[in-house]
């Protein structure tokens, strides 16, 4: 029987990994639970899964989460206890579902505690790809992906050698805006932004589908994943969301993975490596899809995904820049205070300000971050946007 770990246990990715437990309860046994601030699923999930640690980031919700659970399960809260579940005693795996930045320390810690990573933040390999990867060698620890385009990617390379692949083919969905022109991109509202065709995800993420700076982040995390060189990565707009991503060989031989639009599986799949198990629910009918239809990205209409690449040809530190300033414009954006194309423009503007380096400390990460973030805030009080 695996522990579980799950960091972000109340978000999309966090009550799904919950669902693959409850169906496997002789696979699986949750040890910690951490959420950021909602505490009312919170106490259900403590109540339903008797974790020996539950963990509040948000510090000030710490006496309500003890008053109501504390005679369940030991409570910590903010970043020390985010860390403290990353590194339980007992837990096999630590299941990384927490969004942005705020994701890397913990999983860093994980990592040095000698704790396999079922990896669904991104923001760490994008921040921190070069430190991450290093430590989970040193460590002797497997980062499994749960990103359903990594998960895609790391079944269809199966056994087959680093040598032997010519380039990796991430598929894109092309979000809700894929069709709209560059003048109606100017008017689109946060609803529209929301309304995601193919998944249902958290906010934040959805924004990023929207602007296709989620595809970009999935670019720099694939890069780090499989060690590709950044040519060897094709981003591919796939408006069904069946094939999940693909890899081409040295041979021309292409691999995908295929299936509906469900985190489930890659869930599961990374929680069951190297086995795979049986699953209910709805299985992929070929006829019923009929068609499957590809495109290039219009990297003009979607900014967010051309600056990705740019940013990882430049190097480490700019991907810390492009992943910070995203997420304090999308934030701006979420809250309403600036438009939809707003948040490339803005991103690029603090990409360009930004002086190239290779971060070699978390520290120096985290700070980095911080300064893109101050500029974002710069621009938008200065009306420069
Ligand atoms: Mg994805």
């Amino acid at each position: 029987m695996k522990g579980l770990s799950v960091l972000g246990s109340t978000g999309s990715i966090g009550t799904q990994t919950l669902e693959v437990a409850r169906a496997n309860p002789e696979l699986f046994r949750i040890d910690a639970l951490a959420a950021h601030s909602n505490i009312d699923l919170l106490e259900q999930q403590v109540r339903e899964f008797k974790p020996r640690l539950a963990v509040v980031g948000d510090e000030g919700r710490y006496l309500e989460l003890k008053s109501r659970v504390g005679h369940l399960t030991r409570i910590s809260a903010g970043i020390d206890g985010m860390v403290e579940a990353a590194v339980l005693k007992d837990a096999d795996v630590v299941v990384t579902a927490i969004v942005g930045i705020a994701g890397l320390i913990p999983t860093y810690n994980a990592i040095k505690s000698k704790k396999d990573i079922a990896l669904a933040n991104k923001e760490t390999l994008v921040t921190a790809g070069r430190l991450i990867m290093a430590a989970a060698k040193e460590n002797g620890v497997q980062i499994l992906p749960v990103d359903s385009e990594h998960s895609a990617i790391f079944q269809s390379i199966g056994e087959n050698s680093r040598k032997s692949i010519a380039r990796l083919i991430l598929t894109a969905s092309g979000g809700p805006f894929r069709s709209k022109s560059m003048e109606e991109l100017e008017d689109v509202t946060l609803q529209d932004a929301l309304n995601h065709p193919n998944w249902k995800m958290g906010r934040k993420i959805t924004v990023d589908s929207a602007t296709l700076m989620n595809k970009g982040l999935e670019v720099i995390e694939a890069k780090w994943l499989f060690d590709m060189a950044p040519e060897q990565i094709t981003v591919c707009v796939h408006p069904q969301s069946i094939i999940h991503s693909a890899v081409e060989f040295i041979d021309g031989s292409v691999i995908a993975q295929l299936g509906l639009a469900d985190m489930k599986l890659p869930i599961q799949y990374a929680l069951t490596y190297p086995e795979r198990k049986a699953m209910a629910g709805k299985k992929l009918d070929l006829f019923e899809i009929g068609t499957l239809d590809f495109y290039k990205p219009d990297l003009e209409k979607f900014k967010c995904l051309r600056l990705a690449f740019e940013a990882l040809n430049i190097g480490d530190s700019a991907c810390v820049v492009l992943n910070g300033a995203n997420e304090a414009a999308v934030g701006l954006f979420l809250e309403g205070r600036i438009g939809f194309l707003d948040i490339g423009n803005i991103i690029e503007k603090v990409l360009q300000k930004h002086k190239a380096s290779v971060p070699s400390t978390l520290e120096d990460i985290v700070a980095l971050d911080l300064w893109s973030r101050q500029q974002v805030i710069e621009l938008f009080e200065t009306g420069c946007r």
